[in-house]
């Protein structure tokens, strides 16, 4: 029996990595949960799964829970709050596998504590690897640690490089839907609305990472993650759009062999995969290939998707661009939900704060930090500057 830590267990991952404790209640159990501030999620959560320990984002809201708690004769559950909160989750001794699903930089230091004190991670958090995955990948290295992929093109990738060497590998592929806007006129892009960027064509997801797909700068962060997980140098990292989300990506091996990974688009798949690693587990979670007419493949557009050329850029600069191209994305999307920004404003202040980004590469976790916080004031400063950006 695997004991799970879930950090982001209110979130999309969260949840489904517990209907994938639900499903298999012979093999993972969880026993920690991280939330932010959905109490009444974490509330049913507790009750389901009665876990040794929860966070909560702060201090009132860890008041609240304990009082609900109580009143509802829910006791030995201990709850705590904030990025020590946090930190505590995914280091809990009797741990024996963290899921890192926290959305943004925010489950950093989480992730980052989880590693050092040895715990298998599965990783859904692309955010930690884009702003810090050298630090986090030296760690795992150090501490023998297995880092899992959870994000389903990198989880397809682990699948498909069971087949060949590291000297093997030509190049791999990662496949995009291209998002709600692949056939919008550009004419029409100023003018999107955030309830139309947050209509996936193919997965439902938390609001970020469904924006940063409408943009595809989310295509952008997964290039950095790939390149940090399976170091590779971005050159060797492509992306074509595949609208179908039927492949999750695929492997070139030097011999002119493409491996690719088909399943439903369900995360369920990937997160049931990291658990089991290195064993596979049955499931009902079935692909009926009778269904599957047609998979189209499409170079990507960089004029209709700026933020992709951006993130190249930012990978082939420096580790401080990568910090930055990530924290002016959350300020950015954040505004454009908002309604403080276009969605041409998005990659129009990503922009910005990476010209204004110097190179560098923090050697520590709190370097990585600050890095982080100066691109985010950069970029509330140019979003408070709003003329520049509104359509
Ligand atoms: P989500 O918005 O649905 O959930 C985010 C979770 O993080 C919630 O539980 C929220 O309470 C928690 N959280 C936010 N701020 C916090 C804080 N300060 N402290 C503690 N907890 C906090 O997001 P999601 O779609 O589940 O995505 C989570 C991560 O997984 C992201 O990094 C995303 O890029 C990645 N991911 C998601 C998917 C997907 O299908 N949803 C696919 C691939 C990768
Ligand atoms: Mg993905």
């Amino acid at each position: 029996m695997k004991k799970i830590a879930v950090l982001g267990s209110t979130g999309s991952i969260g949840q489904s990595t517990l209907s994938i404790c639900e499903s298999h209640p012979d093999r993972f159990h969880p026993i920690a949960f991280a939330a932010g501030s959905n109490l009444d999620i974490v509330f049913e959560q507790c009750q389901r799964w009665r876990p040794q320990i929860v966070s909560v984002a702060t201090e009132p809201l860890a008041d609240k829970l304990s009082t609900r708690l109580k009143q509802n004769g829910l006791t030995g559950i201990e709850v705590v709050h904030g990025t020590a909160g946090t930190v505590r989750v995914a280091t809990l001794p009797a741990v024996d596998f963290v899921v890192a699903a926290i959305v943004g930089v925010a489950g950093l230091e989480a992730t980052y504590a989880a590693v050092l004190s040895g715990k298998t991670v599965g990783l859904a958090n692309k955010e930690c690897l884009v702003a810090a995955g050298d630090l986090i990948l030296a760690a795992a290295r150090e501490h023998n640690v297995d880092l899992l992929p959870i994000d389903s093109e990198h989880n397809a990738i682990h699948q498909c490089l069971r087949a060949g060497t590291a000297a093997e590998v030509k190049q791999i592929w990662l496949t995009a839907s291209g998002g709600p806007f692949r056939n919008t006129p550009l004419a029409d892009f100023d003018r999107i609305t955030p309830a139309q960027a947050l209509k996936h064509p193919t997965w439902v997801m938390g609001q970020r990472i469904t924006i940063d797909s409408a943009t595809m700068l989310n295509k952008g962060l997964e290039i950095i993650e790939a390149c940090r997980l399976f170091n590779l140098p971005p050159s060797r990292v492509k992306v074509t759009v595949h609208p179908q989300s039927t492949i999750h990506s695929l492997v070139e091996y030097i011999d002119g062999s493409i491996l690719a990974q088909i399943s439903v688009t369900d995360m369920r798949l990937p997160i049931l995969y990291a658990l089991s690693w290195p064993d596979r587990v049955a499931s009902d979670l079935t692909f009926d290939l009778a269904h599957l007419s047609q998979l189209d493949f499409q170079t990507p557009n960089f004029a209709r998707f700026p933020c992709l050329r951006l993130a190249y850029e930012a990978a082939a600069a420096s580790q401080n661009h990568c910090i930055a191209l990530n924290a002016a994305d959350e300020i950015a999307v954040a505004a454009f939900l908002n309604g403080q920004l276009s969605f041409n404003g998005i990659p129009r202040t990503i922009e910005r704060v990476l010209a204004l980004t110097t190179s560098g590469s923090p050697a520590s976790i709190p370097e990585v930090l600050a890095a982080d916080l100066l691109a985010r004031e950069q970029a509330s400063e140019l979003v408070a500057n709003s003329q520049v950006f509104s359509s």
